[in-house]
Parts: structure tokens; C-alpha cells; sequence
């Protein structure tokens, strides 16, 4: 592959150079914003059939549209001169044609460029192209460069024009929609922009004290940026926005916890009951995770906790143990897990550990029956389900309650900030207990939720735990290797790839690299049939990735190749090695967590870092495998404010963008508080971010 260059990647712009200096502004007392109005795609002219399209990602309204923001630019804005072109990059080059060529397959235009060099435009089954070119005129061509075996500098132009200046430009690249043309998309998106209008929800006094651009201009310059300047700017409106939701939605979050719980436990024979069932003693952690909790309960506290732990220092019995307390108590439980794999596990665990105790229980995920569902929804309105296990499909408006009293959400870093206030809404407030892998430090935590949230530490390993070896390996052969040697012994691997491309759409750029991976393994075991290759890839049907999980599960294949849809929770014991590919790709919690697929039993296990050359992640990962430092080391590394963090990071947005803008957050946090001393604001603020989900 080609490295592209003149590719504006967002991470290549930094933000926030500007040096602040503690203003003495007030607020204006007049507010006069309002969320600028979202019209139906009709409005713009969108048919039926695209309407499906942009649907299918999430985009219901021009206000959506204007949101679907350029994942990356391509710099077209300085043309180049063909003697300093890089094989593959994306460029535009002015240059007088002096030849036209069509060989039926192929038309080459032979060219001049400004300073003398010659250079070839190439159009590859588009004879027609011929009959467009006046020899002697001159031309800006935008494309790719290809220079070929034996020399020759050309360009490959997706765009060209006689009017040199009007191509000049840079170009937003998108995340692909299915079905749906890159031009289609942009002149959506453009004749969205027509219908923003100028309110902003910034008072002009935050505005200038933390010198953003409007809301108006952000839109109009993250679409159609004139310069680097364009996007530098209008990124930086963005973060700020982000950010001062996130705090603001922690900030209230905060002022309207209320200590006091509606619901108390009473009742705890049953926890004594599943105790004895285990076919293992809790860890001491573990205990004192669980009693402290119960604790509190029975003392009519509201309990707002985190458990954190590392991956299998086994946090989802700690949760089982609290949701079986709901029947005899008279409240409902749910727990939520990030991804429909994991919700099925933890209900199939949780039905094996409860069958006999009389709880009722549900599964609901995305993919549950329309029959299925309304009956299970039915039930959880009328109390008839006791406890409740599922993704995040759990927290939509459609599912009422009965008496919901506590919920586990497994995996938050996954989750918004949106999920945890959602979930405090209704009347009575249940018990929220967040389990995460990634473990933060007492400071970050502090940050982010302040002391609404009491933190349990999950240190102590379950018995008979050996810590898995990482190591680096310099290429593919010497790591297939290994994997051979633990296969040969009856083991299993997983093979991890990065997503690639990430403006392709999510599934295209996860099928991509999961068949270059397969590719690459079968190679190497093309002389060795009984090695069985398997692969899932975010193109497949739900059931079809849990078939190829159980398969392997099962012993009937020996490698599973995948990107990060295994990162959560899948439990295949007999795994004992994990090959990330590209691992620098990945940042540092997300390694670790993948790394946690294996290590799953008393066997030696093994982690194989592929990194690039003087990737220094790739260091902390093999000199330690305690969760707890490895979040510290990641903490260390962030902060640099030029990092907007990709979507490999294991963090979620909100928390990647704080970690990122340390001292812009700190800034956001102190005028939230002012805007908590003025009714008027906190007020307009309250509704804004609960009316508007972006
Ligand atoms: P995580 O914290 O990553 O969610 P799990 O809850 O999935 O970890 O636990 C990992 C494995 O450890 C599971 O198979 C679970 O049954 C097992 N386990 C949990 N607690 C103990 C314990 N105290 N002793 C032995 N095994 C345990
Ligand atoms: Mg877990």
C-alpha cells in the first residue's frame, strides 16, 4: 500500500496555542439562542430511497446532516510541482498540454508544468476525456500520483479545469454512506447548510474569552474550509463545545444527585444462596467490593459507584450478586453491556447461576424479535421480569420500568456521558453501578465525576492467574510462528488487525483488513490444512460473528482473526495467544484490553505486539500487565493537546478530548461554575443539552 501524503489528518492540527489569561467578563444577561432548527431531509429535496441511505447512518434531519462531519481533508490548495511528487500522494499540479494520447483503454495527456518538469495525465476507461483536452491550454489536475516502473510522473485527476484557481482548494472527505455517491453527500450536506441560521448557544462573552468561532462559521468551515486555518479553527469550536457538555452534563449530574435511596434492601438469604453455588471464593476485593455495596444499600444510600478492574479480575460476579437481590426486594434490575456478544454471555451466565432461585430474567439487544421484544417489554412495565440483561437498547424511552432499582452498565468507557444522566431521570432513582476494564486514576475520576461516584478497586486476581507474557515481534512469519508452536500444543490465537481506512465506512474498512489479515495467515499455513482459519468481520450478520465465536470456542478453529469486535469480553480459555497487528494503531488501554482475551486459565499465555519501529506503547505493554499502570502510562502520554483521539483509543470521545485539552477543560470547568451561579444560564444550559444530543 502507498503511503498518501498531503492527507490533512485531524490529529496533524494543534489546537489551542493561544495563551489564556484569566478574563474579568461578565455574562450578558440577555440570552436570545435557541438550537437551530433541523428540517425533515425532504426539505432539501431528499428522496425516499436516499432518505433510506442516510438513515442507515444515523442522519434523520438537516440538522444531523450538517453534524455528519469530514473525517479527513485532502490538500488540493497549493498546487505542486511533478519533481517533488511522492509516489501515491493526493496533489494538484498545473501544467499546459502539449500531447493527447487514446489507446481505447487509456487517454495519457502529456504535460508541462509550470517550472519545465513533464508530467502525464492518466484517465483509465473514459475515452471521452480525450475530446475535453486543448493541446497548448493549460490545466489543473487534482489526483493521485503514480510514478511508473519505469519513470514516468503521472497523475491519476479525479478533477481537472481550465480555470486553474477554482480547484484550488482543500476537500472534506466523509465517512462513506451506503449506496450514496461522495457528491451526492457533499450537496446534501451543502444545501443543509443553507437552512443554519446564525444563533449560537455561546454567549458572545464566551465566545471571545475563549476566542471560538460561531456556531454559523464552524459549520460553514468544517465543510468548506478555505485553508488549513479554516479547519484549525473550527476544530477548535468543536472541542470546546464537546467539552463543555461533557462537564456541564457531569456538573448537573453532580448538583441533582441525591444521596437518599428509593430503594433498600432487606432481604439478603439470596446472595448466601448464589455464594454457595460458586464453583470458586470470591477474591477479597471482589467480597469487599460486594459487601460494601450491599451495605449501603440496606442503609438507604444511594449507591453512584465504579467498579474497576482489569479484564477477568472478575467484576461481572460482583454484579450478579447485586441484580439477584431485585426479586426478594421487590425492584428491578438491568444490566447493560456494550455489545450484543457480551449481553448474551453475561444473561447465558446469569440464567446458569439463577435458574433454580426463581428470578425471572430477559435478554434484549437490537436483534431480539419485534414479538420477542413487545412481550419482554410488556413484562418489564408490568414487574413481571425481575432482571434485565442487554445492550444499550435497554436505555431507549420506549422501555419502561416497573421499578427499576438498580443498573449495571458493564464497559462504560464505551458508553456517553448521555447514558448515566438518562438513566437518573425518572422519578425514583435507581442504584447506578459502572464497570470498566480501564481503570482511571483517583484524579481523573475526580475530574470527571467528582465525589458523586465512589470508586471500588478490583486488585486482587482470581487464584491461578498467570500474567501474560508480551512481547514484540519484528514481522508477521516470526509471530505466525509462535502461534504455530502454542497450536501444535492444542492452544488457540487470535490474530487482531486496526481498522485502516477510516473514511471508508466503519464495515468496508473492517472487512478490508481483515481479509488482507486472512490472507497473510493463510499464506503462511498453506503447507499446515489442519490448522483451522477463521475470521469475523463487521460486514457479517450478528448471528453469523457469534457462530464463528462459538466455533472457536469450541476448539474447531485454532485462529480467530478480527478487529476490535473481540475486544469485549469474549471468554475462550483455551486462547493463549493474541497477535495485535499494527499495534501502535491502538492506544494503550485498548491494547490492553485485547490483551485480556487471553490469560484466561492456569496456561501460560502470550500477548505479540507487530509495532512499528520505536513505538513506545509497545514498551509499557511488556514491561507491565497491571491495568492500573498501564492507565497511569496512558494518562502520562496524553495531554500534549495536538492528540484528538481516534476511535482505537479505548476511551470514549468525551474523555479521549479531556485527556487531550487538560488545561482547556480545567478552563470549560471554571466557567461552568459561573454558570451555575446564574439561574438564568444554568437554567437555559439544563434544557439546551437536554433537547439537543449534539
Ligand atoms: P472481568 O472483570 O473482565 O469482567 P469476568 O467477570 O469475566 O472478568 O471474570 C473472568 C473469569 O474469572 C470468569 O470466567 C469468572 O467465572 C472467573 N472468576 C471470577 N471470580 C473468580 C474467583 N474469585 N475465583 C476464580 N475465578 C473467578
Ligand atoms: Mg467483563
Amino acid at each position: 500500500m502507498f503511503q498518501e501524503n498531503n492527507i490533512i489528518e485531524k490529529e496533524d492540527i494543534s489546537l489551542f496555542n493561544k495563551e489564556y489569561s484569566d478574563s474579568d467578563q461578565s455574562f450578558l444577561d440577555t440570552l436570545f439562542l435557541v438550537p437551530s432548527p433541523a428540517f425533515p431531509l425532504e426539505k432539501i429535496g431528499v428522496s425516499k430511497a436516499k432518505k433510506r441511505q442516510f438513515e442507515s447512518a444515523d442522519i434523520t434531519n438537516t440538522g444531523d446532516l450538517v453534524n455528519y462531519l469530514p473525517k479527513k481533508y485532502i490538500d488540493y490548495s497549493s498546487p505542486r510541482s511533478p519533481s517533488t511528487f511522492l509516489q501515491g500522494e493526493l496533489c494538484s499540479v498545473i501544467g499546459t498540454v502539449i500531447f493527447v494520447k487514446d489507446t481505447g483503454k487509456m487517454v495519457y495527456a502529456n504535460c508541462v508544468g509550470s517550472d519545465g518538469d513533464r508530467f502525464m495525465a492518466c484517465w483509465f476507461n473514459q475515452p471521452y476525456i480525450a475530446h475535453m483536452l486543448d493541446i497548448g491550454a493549460k490545466y489543473i489536475f487534482c489526483g493521485k500520483v503514480n510514478i511508473a516502473p519505469y519513470g514516468a510522473i503521472q497523475i491519476m485527476p479525479t478533477e481537472f479545469s481550465k480555470d486553474v484557481d477554482s480547484l484550488k482548494r482543500i476537500v472534506p472527505k466523509y465517512k462513506k454512506i451506503k449506496g450514496m455517491s461522495d457528491e451526492y453527500l457533499k450537496n446534501a450536506i451543502n444545501s443543509g447548510l443553507e437552512l443554519l441560521d446564525r444563533r449560537d448557544h455561546l454567549t458572545v462573552e464566551i465566545l471571545k474569552e475563549f476566542n471560538l468561532i460561531t456556531k454559523y462559521d464552524f459549520f460553514n468551515k468544517i465543510h468548506n474550509p478555505l485553508s488549513l486555518t479554516d479547519i484549525k479553527r473550527s476544530m477548535e469550536r468543536y472541542v470546546f463545545d464537546r467539552l463543555f457538555r461533557f462537564n456541564f452534563i457531569m456538573k448537573k449530574d453532580m448538583a441533582d444527585f441525591n444521596r437518599n435511596s428509593d430503594f433498600e434492601i432487606k432481604n439478603i438469604s439470596i446472595y448466601k444462596k448464589v455464594i454457595e453455588k460458586l464453583p470458586y471464593k470470591l477474591t477479597p476485593d471482589q467480597e469487599s467490593c460486594v459487601k460494601e455495596i450491599l451495605r449501603k444499600m440496606q442503609n438507604k444510600e444511594r449507591v453512584s459507584g465504579l467498579i474497576q478492574g482489569d479484564v477477568g479480575s472478575g467484576k461481572t460476579i460482583i454484579s450478579f450478586l447485586l441484580l439477584v437481590m431485585s426479586k426478594d426486594n421487590n425492584f428491578q434490575g438491568a444490566l447493560i453491556a456494550p455489545t450484543e456478544v457480551l449481553a448474551k454471555q453475561h444473561y447465558n451466565d446469569f440464567v446458569d447461576l439463577t435458574d433454580d432461585l426463581g428470578i425471572r430474567s430477559a435478554l434484549l439487544t437490537g436483534s431480539t424479535k419485534t414479538k420477542e421484544k413487545n412481550k419482554i417489554l410488556k413484562e418489564l412495565k408490568n414487574g413481571e421480569i425481575d432482571v434485565v440483561i442487554g445492550t444499550h437498547a435497554l436505555i431507549q424511552d420506549s422501555v419502561k420500568y416497573n421499578n427499576l432499582g438498580i443498573v449495571v452498565i458493564d464497559e462504560q468507557h464505551r458508553f456517553g456521558v448521555e447514558q448515566r444522566s438518562t438513566l437518573s431521570n425518572g422519578d425514583k432513582k435507581p442504584h447506578i453501578i459502572i464497570m470498566s476494564a480501564t481503570p482511571i486514576p483517583r484524579t481523573l475520576s475526580m475530574a470527571i465525576y467528582g465525589d458523586s461516584i465512589e470508586v471500588f478497586n478490583i486488585k486482587t486476581k482470581p487464584a491461578g492467574r498467570k500474567p501474560v507474557i508480551t512481547k514484540k515481534v519484528t514481522n508477521a512469519d516470526e509471530a505466525y510462528n509462535f502461534i504455530h508452536n502454542e497450536i501444535k500444543n492444542g492452544k488457540q490465537a487470535y490474530v487482531i488487525c486496526p481498522l485502516i481506512d477510516e473514511s471508508k465506512s466503519e464495515k468496508m474498512a473492517d472487512v478490508e483488513s481483515v481479509s488482507e489479515a486472512v490472507k497473510d495467515t493463510k499464506r503462511y499455513f498453506k503447507d499446515f490444512p489442519n490448522v483451522k482459519i477463521s475470521s469475523i468481520n463487521g460486514k457479517m450478520k450478528q448471528q453469523e460473528i457469534e457462530e464463528e465465536i462459538k466455533k472457536f470456542y469450541n476448539g474447531e478453529t485454532d485462529i480467530l482473526i478480527s478487529t476490535t469486535i473481540v475486544e469485549v469480553g469474549v471468554n475462550v480459555p483455551n486462547a493463549s495467544v493474541i497477535l495485535i497487528k499494527n499495534s501502535e494503531r491502538f492506544g494503550l488501554a485498548q491494547a490492553h484490553q485485547l490483551r485480556g482475551r487471553v490469560g484466561r486459565s492456569e496456561y501460560q499465555s502470550y500477548c505479540l505486539l507487530l509495532a512499528k519501529e520505536g513505538d513506545p506503547k509497545a514498551e509499557i505493554l511488556c514491561s507491565s500487565s497491571d491495568g492500573f499502570v498501564i492507565a497511569q502510562e496512558d494518562l502520562k502520554m496524553r495531554g500534549s493537546g495536538d492528540f484528538l483521539g481516534t476511535k482505537q483509543s479505548g476511551y470514549n470521545e468525551d474523555i479521549n478530548l479531556m485527556l487531550s485539552f487538560p488545561d482547556l477543560y480545567q478552563r470549560i470547568s471554571k466557567l461552568n461554575e459561573k454558570i451555575f451561579e446564574n439561574q438564568q444560564l444554568l437554567d437555559f444550559y439544563s434544557i439546551f443539552f437536554k433537547i439537543n444530543k449534539k
